[in-house]
């Protein structure tokens, strides 16, 4: 086009789960503005500041343009045959030598669906092993297993409309404010419409000065707190007696648990009064429906799936599942978390998650696939990938769009397994601290740069839509795995996003069966859409069908965090995310306006606790724990309890992750980040 012409080019944020519409307004082939799509869901307009002023990354000097190879003294340049004729070659002489489940990857729950799908395509033929996993892994494993166990979908239940409209809201473990501005906001707007707010936060978070009531609890006792709720329902007779009959199974099981957590012994381990517990049951007992959010505070616990078991059986106790604005409303961290579980990045679960050892599903991919044979057990995760590169079983890795040396808990341990790879395999848009490990970097078109869809944490599919040119010779991630495919002796079709899409991916999974192309050009469509006329699923398990057959309640215990705080590491440590950062900031961290608005990490301390060790707001500390230190600055503030520090993961030299605790929820994998014992020193 020419240099002036002005173009408007509708797409889905590359932020957070909420998947709000923009308009990307370009001007000569480069975007100059985003504003928020007016009309239709998730956002009607809104924009957070992240959404509205985070885009210049792609234009960044820093991207990568073309292949990079490793060489003495650091990466030389090379042509796509050349790189790709390298990991072909030496991805087939790992696999000859020590089998394909020597090899193992990670794909991008940043990236559009259609590279998810080629990736975890790639592997599970071309290479032959169920080894893929994607960031669900570090964040929301113990949704999909746990909600799936309880509802037979490990998804959203509702829609983020329903944030706005609900009259009774539990906020568990969620600072929507920040991580999920536009969601944030919804809840607020129920607030200002008259809706009652409770939430559960050891913060006092942004949410909490629009509570009716804040429950702060002690880091870890969300399954004490919940049980001693529902000790109260059941006792003073407030639960939804004929749902709990009609619709699920398990009641007198978890009944006999909750017993054992009368409000007394809860409030002792919550560190709240057990009248705080009473009121909350009554209140939440007093308006129907009643709907319950929660994000990482919940899952990223070695007791992570057990406190998503423990919000289902509230919700289920309370007759809450099945209806508009109630269900259980887990909010996916990245752009496309849910997209990258729903695409079959999963060790195991194909596509539309059918699952891998399902004989039915092998024929069906096979089929598909035109493979003679797929790998049917499943492979394993994401912390084991990373074991598995120390104590060389795993030989090859391939990381896609992930930034494990920062993301992954204990920094120096990911360091350690990412350098003893045989083989490592980057794929990204930027280099980055874990690119310095690898053999091989493949330069990725970005987000505006290519046509595809994401999945947000509402199930809804949207477009995602080119609105400007990849720089250098990068190409799109689809064609990076198609290539490699090829040069491994498999031929797939697909040229395009709409292809993968209209041709494999709808046509493979029934949860999108219904959903092309040509039905999503506006607001998209939440699945299940079994078929081309239906119309979308705002609200899953509904009137209490669910789609499991009936909900199972499963009764869970409270356990503590791994590691507590003692007489050396006094403090529990705690961490988040914050409003104008993203994740590791490969990308908000150029973009110039975030970086003004918040160029540092700190560490959040309580003022009890700064007046104790003198320690004044703005003064660099040192916070170290068992595995790391870092120096950062102290952030004085009433909003945190005495005896606890939290601090982000956006910031390399002050990232959370030296210092958090390489230890799993024991059926998801996912790592509990959200508590461990650290001492704090005056420098
Ligand atoms: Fe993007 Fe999330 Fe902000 Fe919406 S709320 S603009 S999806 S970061």
């Amino acid at each position: 086009g020419r240099a002036w012409e002005m173009k408007k080019v509708r797409t889905t944020c590359p932020y957070c789960g909420v998947g709000c519409q923009m308009w990307l307004h370009v001007k000569g082939g480069r975007i100059v503005k985003v504003t928020g799509v007016e009309e239709g869901a998730p956002n009607h307009g809104r924009l957070c500041v992240k959404g509205r002023f985070g885009y210049d990354f792609i234009y960044s000097e820093d991207r990568l343009k073309t292949p990079l190879i490793k060489s003495n003294d650091g990466f030389r340049e090379a042509s796509w045959d050349e790189a790709l004729d390298l990991v072909a070659s030496r991805l087939k002489k790992i696999i000859a030598k020590h089998g394909p489940d020597s090899v193992a990857g990670v794909s991008s729950a940043r990236s559009i669906n259609e590279d998810s799908y080629q990736m975890q395509k790639l592997f599970r033929t071309a290479i032959g092993t169920n080894n893929i996993d994607n960031c669900a892994r570090v964040c929301h494993a113990p949704t999909v297993a746990g909600l799936a166990k309880s509802f037979g979908s490990g998804a959203m239940t509702n829609s983020f409309d329903d944030f706005a409209n609900a009259k009774m809201i539990l906020a568990i473990g969620t600072n929507a404010t920040e991580a999920h501005p536009v969601a944030g906001t919804y809840l607020k707007n129920a607030v200002a419409k008259g809706a009652e707010l409770i939430v559960v936060d050891p913060r006092r978070i942004e949410l909490a000065d629009h509570a009716v009531l804040h429950a702060q609890i002690k880091v870890g006792s969300d399954i004490a707190f919940l049980n001693g709720v529902m000790n109260v329902l059941i006792n003073e007779n407030l639960h939804d007696k004929q749902y709990v009959a009609s619709y699920t199974d398990g009641f007198e099981s978890l009944k006999a648990k909750v017993m054992e957590y009368p409000p007394e012994k809860a409030a002792g381990i919550c560190g709240v009064s057990a009248e705080m517990i009473r009121d909350v049951a009554r209140r939440l007992a007093s308006v129907k429906p009643a709907l319950l959010v929660y994000t990482l505070g919940i899952t990223e616990h070695t007791c992570g799936m057990n406190n998503v078991l423990s919000c289902a059986n509230l919700q289920m106790l309370l007759g809450n599942v099945g209806f508009a604005c109630g269900g259980v409303n887990p909010i996916r961290g990245q752009n496309n978390v849910q997209g990258a579980c729903d695409m079959g990045a999963l060790p195991n679960l194909f596509p539309g998650y059918q699952r891998v050892d399902d004989p039915k599903a092998q024929e069906k991919f096979k089929a598909a696939w035109n493979v003679a044979s797929l790998p049917d057990r499943p492979g394993i995760m994401l912390p084991q990938m990373l074991d598995g590169l120390a104590d060389g079983k795993i030989k090859a890795f391939y990381i896609f769009g992930e930034n494990l040396a920062n993301s992954e808990p204990d920094i120096k341990h990911v360091e350690h397994c990412l350098s003893s790879a045989e083989f490592l395999i980057c794929q990204d848009n930027f280099p980055n601290e874990t690119t310095r490990f690898a053999d091989v970097i493949l330069p990725a078109a970005a987000w505006s740069e290519n046509d595809g869809t994401f999945a947000s944490s509402e199930r809804r599919i949207s477009r995602v839509r080119t609105a400007s040119e990849a720089p250098g010779i990068s190409r799109p991630n689809w064609w990076i795995f198609k290539e490699i495919a090829r040069r491994m002796g498999q031929d797939w079709k697909s040229e395009s996003g709409q292809e993968l899409w209209d041709d494999e991916i709808s046509v493979l999974s029934p949860p999108f069966a219904g959903i092309k192309y040509s039905r999503i050009e506006g607001d998209g469509l939440q699945w299940p859409v079994p078929t081309e006329t239906h119309p979308g699923t705002p609200v899953m398990h509904k009137d209490g069908k669910f789609t499991g057959g009936r909900g199972q309640f499963v009764a869970v215990d409270w356990t503590p965090p791994k590691e507590v705080p003692d007489a050396e590491y006094p403090f529990t440590f705690c961490t988040g995310r914050r409003l104008y950062h993203y994740h590791t900031r490969t990308q908000t961290g150029r973009c110039q306006g975030l970086n003004e608005l918040l160029g540092e990490e700190t560490a959040d301390i309580s003022r009890l606790d700064a007046a104790e060790l003198g320690i004044e707001d703005g003064e660099y500390i040192r916070v170290r724990s068992r595995r790391g230190e870092v120096k950062v600055k102290a952030r004085v503030t009433d909003r945190m309890q005495k005896g606890n520090v939290w601090m982000a993961f956006h910031f390399r030299e002050a990232c959370a992750n030296w210092l958090t605790n390489p230890v799993f929820d024991p059926v998801t994998q996912t790592a509990e980040y959200k508590a461990c014992a650290v001492k704090v020193e005056k420098i």
